[in-house]
């Protein structure tokens, strides 16, 4: 597992950037930068989660905003001018006649490249 590094080929700390010197399988050059890396990994990850978690809270405001305006269906273009992400759902399920159900959260939704339709609360 050991060998001998030479210049051109020793790895650099992840971290920092730092040459590294010692095994082979090395990442960091310290235990300060192995922990700062992953806590900004940890971190990342987290705020992937929130922003999610923001655009299906968006989505599902969209949505509840015209069930309570008593409309089944938008075209496409119209919701995503209110900041509708389409692409993001709670559950993808099976066909309902031609097209596959959608939900976010409670309310489930049909979808043609434009049109969202067969809007209801499920
Ligand atoms: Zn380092």
């Amino acid at each position: 597992m050991y060998k001998p590094i030479t210049d051109d080929e020793a790895p650099h700390c992840l971290e920092c950037g730092e040459l590294i010197w010692g095994r082979a399988d090395k990442k960091f050059c310290n235990s300060d930068c192995r922990n700062a890396w992953h806590s900004h990994l940890r971190s990342l990850a987290r705020m992937q989660r929130s922003d999610t978690i923001n655009v299906l809270n968006r989505n599902y405001s969209i949505l509840s905003n015209l069930l309570r305006l008593k409309k089944t269906s938008c075209p496409v273009g119209s919701l995503k001018a209110m900041g509708f992400k389409p692409d993001l759902v709670t559950h993808k399920g099976e066909k309902v006649g031609r097209h596959i159900e959608y939900r976010c959260f409670d309310i489930a939704y049909s979808l043609t490249c434009g049109k969202l339709f067969n809007l209801h609360r499920v």
